[in-house]
């Protein structure tokens, strides 16, 4: 089925309430194991079709955020998503409180009631309100910056359509397209702290409600982190800092070089080489006509026709859609989904390869697996399947950048490691922020600012021309634009701990590592039916918190670095 055909419902909480309520009836009288197995299931398949309308509903309301009927819908769902959970919830109870859990668990697995569990530990009646009051921010907040209408090179853009000038090989054009990009956050500046100061707060009491200390213990379990746990984090952060920063500056430094800068300031950082950054080559049917070429060489050509011939890719940048990319599921109709902002830039391949990435897990996942907690793991997990694929695609760009093809290579590179750094950045800013609850937003500009330094010590805004904008940074105030701090707590060090995982194949590949595809497909079918640490050692893989692991992926990839003659760049 085509995605402009797949007929979308709302979801009630009366239809929520009705289908739990009968459920709870049926399960608790089953007379054996087998029947209750058997309503489970009915179970499951009710929650699919949730899955499915919801996600509907997301990606159309995320596609034009205009759009008043969706707009509503989401509304109905912010409200709503509160009360349909405590309906599920008593479900669930019954369920982890069932006299054939041992045989339910033969069948179905552990860690499905594990899950349970967990979920049960993050919500109570009482907190209701909260939820749904951090619904209505997270909406806000998405809907604030989907709307954001900048005024730059006589046209109306949004802030997605800026890419191409912050990374122009104008640095005048780089100055002040970045000025204008934080100038609209700066000049948002009040009401970013409104909200954010609201989540905060919300959050907070949740956690206090549900007899946490702080927001920190509530957003791991929010993550379904079973595997490990602040602490480790902790450690893991810091080997970053001491192994990888350096290694950073270096890059940088080799960078300010190649650019004949005596040092690189914040708009230069984007912008890579001094004959600029590679381009794909191509208009957005082109792009995924080469990719469909692409994937059937590697494999995945049957999926990849499927995403293109059922309108299962939207990646034109347009009016009113949501900033960012990201892939969902129709799990009714196992039908991955992928959302994305296409500017012209090299950003433009990494969507098709990452989001593709996750895509084909769900496409496989969906097909294999019969429990739906299973389809997907968390996000730490999840990122290994999208941030290697763009790896793994590394070696066959030509199609799409040319003469430019190692130029792309050696920005993927370096992009990677640049990333974990900040991502760490913006982990450690987060535990700080939760476990201070009642810090001012000048409060908060510091911490961020601070920890900057640490993460990111070449970062420098002041240009000698520092405007309105540069000050609000140098304040401390670019995390406002980093959406996961607002919408989803604790998600970002996933991407990091993903990318450690992702190198590790890249590492694979490059050597010809004949088990390395096979591994990464596994990986992919076996979705989210193990934890983190338990998919890792599945596919081969070494766990990031294993000491070394770092320092020893840090000095490969600075040995694959200094081959590449970058002074031809
Ligand atoms: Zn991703």
């Amino acid at each position: 089925m085509k995605f402009h055909e797949m007929p979308y419902r709302r979801v009630t909480t009366e239809q929520v309430k009705e289908f739990c309520d009968s459920f709870i009836l049926s399960f608790t009288s089953a007379p054996d194991a087998e029947t209750a197995e058997r309503e489970l299931r009915r179970m499951f398949a009710f929650s699919l079709e949730v899955d499915t309308q919801t996600s509907l509903c997301f990606t159309r309301h995320s596609i034009d955020t205009r759009d008043a009927f969706y707009s509503e819908e989401m509304a109905h769902y912010d409200e709503q998503g509160p009360l349909m959970q405590l309906s599920l919830q008593k479900a669930n109870d019954v369920v982890l409180g069932s006299p054939y859990r041992k045989d339910l668990e033969h069948s179905i697995g552990t860690l499905y009631f594990r899950k349970l569990e967990n979920e049960k530990r993050q919500f109570s009646e009482a907190i209701i309100p909260d939820l749904q009051e951090e619904n209505r921010l997270t909406t806000e907040y998405g809907k604030l910056l989907g709307g954001a209408e900048l005024h730059f090179d006589g046209k109306t853009l949004n802030l997605s359509q800026m890419m191409p000038y912050r990374t122009s090989a104008d640095r005048n054009v780089r100055r002040e397209a970045n000025a204008a990009y934080f100038g609209w956050f700066s000049d948002h500046r009040e009401t970013l702290d409104r909200i954010y100061d609201a989540l905060v707060r919300t959050r907070d009491t949740m956690a206090k409600k549900l007899g946490f200390a702080n927001f920190i213990e509530l957003g791991y379990i929010r993550m379904e982190r079973m595997d490990y746990d602040a602490a480790q984090v902790k450690v893991y952060r810091d080997e970053v800092k001491r192994y990888l920063v350096p290694l950073v500056t270096e890059l940088n430094k080799r960078q300010a070089a190649r650019l004949g800068l005596d040092h690189l300031v914040y708009y230069d950082v984007d912008y890579l080489f001094k004959t600029g950054n590679p381009h794909p080559i191509g208009t957005p049917e082109e792009l995924v006509e080469k990719a469909r070429a692409m994937y059937h060489k590697l494999g995945a050509g049957e999926f990849f026709d499927y995403m293109a011939d059922n309108e299962l890719l939207d990646l034109v940048a347009k009016p009113g859609k949501e900033t960012g990319g990201y892939c969902t599921a129709f799990p009714t109709y196992k039908a991955p989904f992928i959302f994305a902002n296409f500017s012209g830039t090299k950003d433009d391949v990494d969507v098709l390869t990452h989001e593709a990435g996750h895509a084909l897990q769900m496409y496989l996942s969906m097909r294999e697996i019969d429990v739906p907690a299973y389809i997907s793991p968390t996000y730490e997990s999840c990122e290994i399947h999208s941030m290697s694929m763009e790896l793994i695609t590394s070696s066959k760009m030509e199609p799409f950048f040319g003469a430019e093809t190692e130029k792309f290579r050696y920005m993927q590179l370096v992009d990677i490691l640049r990333f974990i750094p900040y991502g760490c950045l913006v982990d450690e800013f987060q535990h700080e922020v939760y476990a201070n609850p009642d810090w001012t937003p000048a409060e908060l500009f510091t911490k961020w600012r601070e920890l900057e330094r640490q993460y990111m010590p070449d970062l420098i805004y002041d240009d000698g021309l520092m405007s309105q904008e540069d000050s609000y940074l140098e304040r401390g105030g670019r995390w406002q634009r980093q959406t996961h701090i607002y919408e989803r707590p604790f998600y970002y060090i996933d991407y990091t701990l993903a990318q450690v995982c992702a190198m590790q194949f890249y590492l694979r590949f490059d050597a010809k590592d004949p088990a390395a595809w096979s591994d990464y497909l596994n990986l992919c079918k076996l979705g989210g039916s193990r934890t983190f640490l338990g998919l890792v050692e599945a596919a081969g893989l070494k766990s990031p918190f294993e000491p070394g692991v770092m320092r020893d992926a840090v000095e490969k990839f600075r040995v694959k670095l200094a081959a590449f003659d970058d002074s031809r760049f």
